[in-house]
């Protein structure tokens, strides 16, 4: 079998924005570390109002004069299909470029980033010619028509815990609707998008209709939200952010805004459950992948009396599996935490949850990759009061936190979050209870004996009150880039 390590040294980090087709490198203000060794692997310069304005001024301008939005749709179709097929190409550099500073191991990164973000580049090629206006029912003298245009440029935002794929979520509908686009990535894993930037020219996308500017938040991010020509604003970050952007948006237009943001996700176990293994299968998973850095982390177990023991029983023994590795060894399948600063919340979390009566079931600890990497250990805690941390709190790491239940109204009660409601999952055979648990949950998504996203595309996501506002994905996340203009004609 092939070894798919690398060393960090072999990579040449394309440091800097991207702008009209060429990288733009500046002085490098922001130190770029590896979660991997807690190394310094570069320096970021930051883009400022001035370079934010230029990025956006010239996204307009070729978006207006290069024919992008007014070609015939499959033409743009067939560039954006050239994209995801030089993604598949280069899917070693790309992928070396994601786990360089990210918390996706190597092996990760090439069996499932880079793949779904070629396949996600295709499913919204295939939207370019599929969706179009209504001609209205008016009387006969009249046509009255809707008709669908981009905004011109719109501005994505997007975190650290997926760079490339969920990048490519907000900025590859808005060119696939005819959009230039502006992206900010998360300072802290800047590199990949840059690479994806250039293969987007490479296949035939104009200069300077997508630009990457760099930065942080408050600086680079707040300019993008406030400049006047970006037409509409998507997010994916925490919902404390999510509201900061929403504000810029509204101050400095009104102009529309996805928001994908934090979750607190529960999962109901009912005691039907075929294969109490299968099920700790999927919990383990569901709260562990990518060391539990990902928005529908599955962190709240809500279980029925029934099973409660063996379950947490099976948990405990798959806490003891991960091993920390640096993401760049072939082998390592445990994810690194993205800063010691997050490690530090995650278990101060932990350790105020237990000042508050939570016990310990497996621990959550620092754990030693012998080169100075950033690795925490998964902890199960048992959890009886709500208004407990752990029940409360987006974590955003590798903590689980358990509830038993004996009615099914009340495993329903306890799956409601005050603020969250991004996904849910229920796992029984009993067909009516699902229908029941399908109607009641508030969540943007429910899975039934599963948890996750599949690759189907075409299934929206996105989550309901502090989760977040409108779709990434499927028609929706399409739709979403487009602006309807209303025709009415007289024949005279
Ligand atoms: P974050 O909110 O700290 O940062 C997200 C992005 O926003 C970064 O690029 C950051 O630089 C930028 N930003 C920060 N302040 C800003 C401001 N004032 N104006 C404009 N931009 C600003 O989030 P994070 O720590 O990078 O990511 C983790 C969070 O993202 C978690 O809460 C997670 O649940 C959420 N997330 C949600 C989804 C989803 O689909 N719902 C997916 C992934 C991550």
């Amino acid at each position: 079998m092939t070894d798919i390590s690398f060393s960090p040294a072999e990579v040449q980090l394309p440091s800097g924005h991207f702008l009209g087709g060429r990288l733009v490198t500046g002085a490098e203000d922001i130190a770029v570390i590896s979660p991997g060794n807690g190394e310094v692997i570069a320096g970021l310069p930051e883009a400022g109002e001035n370079l934010v304005d230029e990025a956006v001024r010239l996204a307009a301008k070729v978006q207006q004069e290069s024919g992008w939005s007014t070609c015939a749709p499959r033409d743009r179709a067939r560039v954006l299909r050239r994209w995801a097929d030089l993604v598949d190409q280069h899917r070693v550099g790309l992928a070396r470029l994601e786990t360089i500073c990210s918390t996706r191991p190597i092996a990760e990164t090439l069996a499932w980033d880079i793949p779904f973000l070629a396949e996600g580049i295709r499913f919204f090629a295939e939207y370019c010619d599929k969706t179009g206006g209504e001609v209205a029912a008016t009387s006969s003298d009249l046509l009255g028509m809707t008709i669908h245009e981009p905004y011109g440029v719109t501005g994505a935002i997007a975190p650290w815990n997926f760079p490339l794929v969920m990048a490519s979520w907000k900025v590859v509908p808005a060119l696939a609707a005819g959009n230039g686009s502006v992206l900010k990535p998360s300072e802290m894993t800047p590199f990949s998008v840059v690479r994806l930037a250039e293969l987007a020219c490479e296949a035939g996308l104009p200069a300077g209709l997508f630009n990457v500017v760099q930065g942080t938040g408050p600086v680079t991010g707040e300019a993008l939200c406030r400049h006047p020509l970006i037409g509409k604003l998507s997010f994916t970050g925490s919902t404390r952010t999510g509201i900061a952007v929403m504000k810029a948006a509204a101050e400095s237009g009104p102009k529309p805004v996805t928001l994908e943001l934090g979750g607190k996700s529960p999962q109901l176990v009912f005691g039907d459950i075929p294969s109490v293994e299968d099920v700790a299968d999927r919990i383990f998973r569901a709260f562990t992948g990518n060391a539990g850095q990902v928005c529908v982390t599955g962190s709240r177990l809500i279980v029925h009396r029934s099973v409660a023991g063996q379950l947490t029983e099976a948990l405990i023994r798959r806490c003891a599996r991960p091993r920390a590795m640096a993401p760049w060894s072939g082998k390592a399948a445990w994810s690194p935490i993205i800063s010691a600063t997050q490690a530090d919340r995650i278990l101060k979390i932990v350790s105020d949850s237990q000042a508050a009566g939570a016990e310990s079931l497996a621990n959550c600890a620092r754990m030693d990759n012998g080169n100075g990497g950033v690795f925490l250990s998964p902890g199960i805690l048992s959890v009886s009061d709500t208004d407990c941390p752990a029940w409360q709190e987006e974590i955003f790491g590798p903590v689980l936190s358990v509830r038993v239940f004996d009615e099914e109204d009340e495993a329903f009660t306890l799956a409601q979050h005050p603020v969250y409601g991004l996904a849910a999952g229920v796992h029984t055979s009993n067909m009516g209870r699902v229908m029941r648990a399908i109607r009641t949950l508030k969540a943007g998504t429910v899975w039934v004996n599963r948890y996750g996203r599949s690759s189907d595309f075409v299934i929206p996501t996105g989550g309901y009150g502090g989760s977040g506002i409108g779709k990434d994905l499927g028609r929706q996340a399409f739709e979403a880039n487009l602006r309807l203009k209303s025709v009415l004609m007289a024949a005279g």
